[in-house]
């Protein structure tokens, strides 16, 4: 790698996710050498991924590289490399077999899922965080109904087409309400020698609501909504134990299924450690109310992975605070460059909203709820506006009206090789 000697302040931003993107794009603006690293090339709209696993979108349409957004800025170098270190006291970061010298950090790693200790999670639970994870959750269910329409065996025809979902939170919830649409509507024709009544989506939730961080009446719609589609909702339901062909509940209850999918909490990657960055509660990091790192006023940490507050209370791990914090914390670097003081972050909450399915969604912004048609209109309408470039919206919206006019899912493919597809 290249030094530079522009004799401008060095910033490294570490992760193009939605906190590390939108500081690299704040910080283009500025008098600063920025280089942004991430382990992919390409800039992934999470909240899309399940539609990845539920054959709904093609991967192209959530995806778009890195570079086509930093080549604009000729002050931003991208690097595509795992970051496997952290130096704050030698004030450089190996990432991608280089180093790079930092001036100011930008850490924006994103988050992990959080198996919360559960025997067997890790190693037989699919995880729905990346777009290999969602590519691989597609394979590995498309190959079970593959599979189940040639088995005799009643017990294992009822494990392939058993699909549990652990936690009700909108991931959850929208990948039950996607999965159930996929399963009663596309595959019912495609596998003409399965009996669907032995088909089974099942949603469980350690907790009495689904989606419990909004109003009850919210939560109810979704909760009734998802069950008028089949979807088996269990709540007050936790999970004790998953192995590759079972779920084992809190109860001592035992279910055969070959598919859990974990949505049930993310924490910061455990690796950080031993970078000898401190985590405190959900593996995140403590920050300042400036959002730099306690004893280290060059790092700021923004994002998933870090535990800034509002008014006390955590701020939550989406998608809006991560692009709020990142924006402040470039803002701050560029402040604190020109010696004066970084000012405090404030999260201003948009709002929620989630899909359960055809024309059913729910929405919480600005004190006011409301739920069916005119929630599932603004969620899209928000979701391809959110998505980056022309071509990705284009995309997606061919896409949805195949899905909505047709009851076609064009990306039913068993495509790569994937760990837990074979047998
Ligand atoms: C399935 C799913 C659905 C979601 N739905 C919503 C939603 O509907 N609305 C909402 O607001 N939020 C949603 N979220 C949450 C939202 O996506 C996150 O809060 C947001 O992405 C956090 O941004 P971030 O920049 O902290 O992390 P990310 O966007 O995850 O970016 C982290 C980046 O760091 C890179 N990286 C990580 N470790 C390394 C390493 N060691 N080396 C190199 N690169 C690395 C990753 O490749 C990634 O690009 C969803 C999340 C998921 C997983």
């Amino acid at each position: 790698m290249t030094a530079r000697s522009s004799g401008r302040p060095r910033v490294v931003v570490l992760g193009a996710g939605f906190g590390g993107l939108w500081a690299a794009r704040e910080l283009a603006r500025h008098a600063v050498d920025v280089d942004l690293v991430d382990r992919n090339n390409y800039h992934t709209f999470l909240p899309l991924l399940y539609q990845i696993a539920a054959a709904e979108v093609e991967p192209e349409g959530i995806v778009y590289p890195v570079r086509s957004i930093v080549r604009k800025f000729p002050n931003v170098r991208f690097t595509m490399g795992e970051v496997t270190g952290i130096d704050l006291a030698a004030r450089k970061v190996s990432a991608g077999g280089s180093e790079l010298p930092i001036d100011y950090l930008v850490l924006a790693l994103g988050s992990v899922s959080n198996f919360f200790g559960v025997p067997g999670a890790a190693e037989h639970a699919f995880p729905l965080k990346t777009m290999d994870d969602g590519i691989a959750l597609r394979n590995h269910i498309l190959s079970r109904f593959e599979q189940a329409q040639n088995e005799r065996d009643p017990s294992k025809r009822q494990r392939l087409l058993t699909f549990t979902i652990v936690g009700a939170g909108p991931t959850g919830v929208e990948f039950a309400g996607a999965l159930a649409e996929l399963v009663r509507g596309p595959l019912v024709s495609d596998y003409r020698s399965i009996d669907f009544r032995e088909v089974r989506v099942v949603l469980l939730e350690a907790k009495d609501a689904v989606l419990g961080m909004l109003p009850r009446r919210l939560s109810d719609y979704a909760r009734d909504r998802l069950r008028s589609m089949n979807v088996d909702v269990r709540l007050g339901t936790a999970v004790s134990r998953i192995d590759a062909e079972s779920v084992t509940l809190l109860d001592g209850a035992v279910f055969p299924t070959e598919t859990v999918i974990w949505s049930s909490g993310v924490s910061g990657d455990p690796v950080l450690r031993s970078w000898g960055l401190p985590q405190a509660g959900g593996g995140r990091i403590t920050v300042g109310p400036t959002l730099q790192a306690k004893g280290h006023p060059e790092v700021y940490v923004v994002g998933d992975l870090s535990l800034a507050e509002t008014a006390g209370a955590a701020d939550p791990q989406v998608a809006p605070a991560a692009i709020q914090q990142g924006t402040t914390a470039a803002r701050n670097i560029v402040r604190q460059s020109a010696g004066m003081e970084p000012l405090p972050f404030r999260y201003k909450d948009p709002g929620t909203m989630v899909t359960i399915g055809r024309n059913a969604a729910v929405v919480h912004m600005l004190g006011r709820s409301f739920t069916g048609f005119p929630a599932w209109v603004l969620w899209l309408v928000v979701h391809i506006s959110n998505l980056i470039g022309f071509r990705n919206r284009l995309f997606v919206l061919v896409d949805w009206a195949m899905d909505y006019f047709f009851y076609e899912r064009a990306v039913r493919l068993i495509l790569a090789s994937c760990r837990k597809c074979a047998s």
